[in-house]
């Protein structure tokens, strides 16, 4: 009866996220929030993974 998960509040969306060990981007809800959450969107660190397959940055990142 008594689910030892605790739940959490995503810091960017406010979506309910289970805390799990699995879970890698808790408190986080995904990836994605996480990432907003770090500002990383705004930086040219960062690619969408979404984009058209690995460019010069990432090459360059290695
Ligand atoms: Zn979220």
């Amino acid at each position: 009866m008594t689910e030892n998960i605790k739940t959490v509040a995503c810091p960017t969306c406010s979506a309910a996220v289970e805390w799990r060990i699995e879970n890698a981007f808790r408190p986080f809800c995904s990836q994605r929030c996480k990432l907003i959450d770090l500002g990383a969107w705004g930086n040219e660190d960062y690619r969408v993974p979404t984009e058209d397959g690995l460019g010069e940055d990432q090459a360059h990142a290695l």
